[in-house]
């Protein structure tokens, strides 16, 4: 008997968190099937895993395994289709094996808890609320529209009265006048999606309803929506989403991290009576479970979220939206480096369903596809309110008296607008009070001890603080160099210019956006809702500016300093700097006032402006294309960097020269370093980096893979990983 005992036993292939290249075995008396979580033992401790397959390794002996410790989900967690992309994406971005399987589960659920079924609390009218004229409501607004929509939409739940923007009080109001009252239901099943409306949809235009015709399709077909700042790409995801509900199919919409605020999320919700829920990294892990859970059971139509929601289970999905696809947001920087819009890609062809990229400045590589036919490719060229495009101008800087960098010119031009009582909106990428504390007899200028890099001083809070690795020291009164005092703040930060202006314009609020001012979401949204007062204002701010926010009143907008842009050295800097322009200028003039936008510079002549200055994205982005095409790089050729760091340099680079002559041995791909990063010191450690090119995907990711067996990803006090599709070559 003993002997037959060990048969009885599965064995069960488990990602498990750790720096391993594939799943872990373990045994189990139980049939687990594949997407549960379980409990194993790794070492002296216990973790949380997820089955991923029931095959044993034919080299494993059972005999040697260690049993799982518990099962903890009866049904699996994640589906088929998201542990098969999960597992693509483990292998294509070549991270630890388990990372995606674990990026698909919020972070509870990741920990172990258990999935809590929600008990929804629903709002229906009562038979005098039914019958009441809304009107009758009108000294308070709110309430009158709350009771509005629950007219057309005979029930909410809670969680959409808030998204829709109204508070329990309220309802309160209502519920005292006794027009509706509320009902405890716990949700178990799927709700099925309708398409119904709370709101009617715009008519398109001509531009638009072609695009819309063509998105309804039931089969894998990738488009490009390339429309202007303004032309109505919005309306036709409505209208696609629509579509898609009323075939009783899903839709997931994934936006960029800061273009997720309740304002994005009302625009949806406004529009249908299917509820929708949002995924985002301001909410507490515990509303994001349940979010997360009620998507994954199919009570949600429309599943609206930031990068990590690709990997949202969503049952019978439809239609997937990735707006503002460009945005670098949606490729992660540390840990798993992947590119959600390549994840999206991948998850609509093994869905067999449309996706659509919209943008006004599509990145290079969708533009690309779009141009040879792999997309289909869906244009909106005109603004679809009727608003002019704004006028474009440079201001030559070495023609202007200016103060901290600010033109007569353009300062002439803010106060007309204000006069006039419009917004002027002032782009500085640049956050702190001035780049740099300087010494004006020597030269001297504070460098941060961690980094390669200068120190930046803030003057409100009186510190020098580095933006690479956070370090703070109070600014030196007297130079180090040459002892002359006192130092200088040299250059000029939105906390200076913030200063500047309100100097300038005292009767006039200046609103502030970048890192320091809208730190948290609530932050951003506080600022957000300053913009949308009466009267004139001045907002100013870092590249936060250019992500997809309508500032309905600005009429002027102001390009502080975008210099720096034109001489870095990394790959995707002009392209960024591009469409960081296009942008922040479609933040002008979408009301009646035509737009103006004045582009500070010292070097008018640059050609890179010329197609900007004519609304021109396409003209810049194909020139760019041409570049890329002769140097063999990205979307021409494939790119992989290597990083590696540490506290010896020698280490660093000796680590990566090592791999960098394995891999020309190979003789498939292309190898550049090693070289210093561009940051080449940062928090301590010497960076460097090297770049792997190959014509063919496939024999670079042939030429990389071998490398996690060769060298230990920390050893020696270096670490080093690989970032396939890299967004910066830096
Ligand atoms: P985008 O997403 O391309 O920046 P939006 O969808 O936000 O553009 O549309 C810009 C403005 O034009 C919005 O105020 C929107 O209500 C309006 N709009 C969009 N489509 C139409 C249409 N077909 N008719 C009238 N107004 C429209
Ligand atoms: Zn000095
Ligand atoms: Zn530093």
């Amino acid at each position: 008997l003993t002997s037959l005992f060990p048969d009885s036993l599965q064995t069960v292939q488990v990602a498990v968190p750790g720096p391993f290249q594939g799943p872990l075995s373990y045994l189990s008396k139980t049939v687990i099937p594949i997407g549960c979580r379980v409990e194993v033992p790794l070492g002296n401790r216990t973790v949380v895993g997820i089955v991923v397959d029931h095959e044993n390794p034919d080299d494993i002996d059972p005999k040697k395994l260690k049993p799982v410790s518990r099962q903890l989900d009866e049904r699996p967690l994640l589906s088929i289709d998201i542990l098969s992309i999960a597992q693509w994406m483990s292998r294509y971005y070549l991270h630890e094996f388990s990372s995606a399987y674990l990026l698909a589960l919020p972070a509870l659920l990741r920990k172990g808890e258990v999935p809590a079924a929600s008990v929804e609390t629903r709002v229906k009218l009562t038979l005098e609320g039914k019958a009441i004229d809304p009107a009758q409501l009108k000294r308070s607004p709110k309430q009158q529209a709350l009771l509005d929509i629950l007219q057309r939409a005979d029930q909410l739940s809670m969680e959409q009265i808030r998204q829709l923007g109204f508070t329990s009080a309220h309802l309160k109001s209502l519920e005292t006048k006794r027009l509706c009252e509320r009902e405890e239901v716990e949700q178990l099943g799927e709700i099925k999606p309708t398409g119904d409306k709370l709101e009617t949809s715009l008519t398109l235009n001509s531009e638009q309803q072609a695009a819309l015709d063509r998105l309804t399709q039931d089969i894998f077909t990738p488009f490009l929506l390339e429309g202007v700042t303004g032309s109505g790409k919005t309306e036709v995801y409505l209208q696609a989403i629509e579509a898609c509900l009323r075939k009783g199919k899903r839709a997931l919409v994934l936006v960029p991290e800061i273009g997720l605020t309740p304002q994005t999320i009302q625009r949806f919700q406004r529009r249908f009576k299917d509820p929708l829920v949002a995924l985002h990294s301001g909410m507490t892990d515990k509303q994001r479970q349940q979010a997360w859970y009620q998507a994954s059971l199919g009570q949600a139509s429309v599943v609206i979220g930031t990068r990590s929601a690709v990997l949202t289970p969503i049952p019978d999905l439809g239609l997937i939206v990735i707006d503002e696809e460009h945005d670098v947001s949606f490729k992660q920087q540390d840990t798993l480096r992947y590119q959600a819009r390549d994840v999206a890609l991948k998850r609509a062809q093994q869905a067999n369903i449309p996706i659509v990229l919209g943008s006004a400045t599509p990145s290079l590589e969708t533009l690309h596809n779009a141009l040879i036919g792999r997309f289909g490719h869906l244009l909106l060229p005109n603004r679809a309110a009727g608003a002019q495009m704004p006028l474009v101008e440079t201001v030559d800087m070495r023609k202007q008296q200016n103060r901290n960098g600010l033109s007569e010119r353009l300062l002439l031009r803010t106060h007309d607008h204000l006069r006039d009582g419009n917004q002027a909106l002032l782009f500085l990428n640049r956050r702190g009070f001035a780049p740099s504390w300087f010494c004006d007899q020597c030269g001297w200028i504070a460098d941060c001890v961690y980094c390669d890099a200068n120190l930046t001083h803030h003057r409100h809070s009186n510190t020098n603080i580095c933006h690479h690795c956070g370090h703070r020291e109070k600014p030196a009164h007297s130079c180090p160099s040459c002892g002359h005092s006192p130092l200088q703040a040299m250059g000029t930060g939105t906390e200076r210019a913030e200063e500047l202006l309100a100097d300038l314009f005292p009767d006039i609020p200046v609103i502030r956006f970048d890192r320091d001012a809208a730190s948290t979401r609530k932050k951003f949204e506080a600022q957000l809702e300053k913009t949308q007062a009466d009267g004139p204002a001045i907002i100013v701010g870092t590249q936060m500016l250019a992500k997809g926010h309508h500032f309905e009143r600005v009429t002027l907008v102001g390009i502080w300093d975008i210099d720096t842009g034109l001489f870095s050295a990394d790959l995707r800097a002009k392209e960024r700097m591009g469409q960081l322009l296009t942008q922040v200028s479609g933040r002008s003039g979408r009301g009646e006032r035509r737009g103006e936008v004045l582009i500070q510079t010292y070097y008018p002549e640059n050609p890179i402006f010329t197609p900007l200055l004519n609304h021109d994205y396409r003209t810049f982005a194909v020139k760019l294309l041409d570049e890329r095409k002769k140097a063999g790089l990205p979307p021409f050729g494939f790119v992989a960097v290597i990083r590696s760091d540490s506290a010896f340099a020698d280490r660093a680079e000796n680590l990566l020269r090592s791999m960098a002559s394995y891999l020309l041995s190979l003789k498939t791909v292309r190898v550049l370093g090693p070289i210093p990063a561009l940051l080449s010191r940062r928090a301590g450690k010497n960076r460097y980096m090297l770049i792997v090119q190959a014509e063919k995907r496939s024999a670079l990711h042939e030429a990389v893979v071998p490398l996690h067996s060769h060298y230990p990803r920390q050893e020696k006090q270096v670490s080093w990983h690989i970032d396939i599709d890299p967004a910066e070559l830096s």
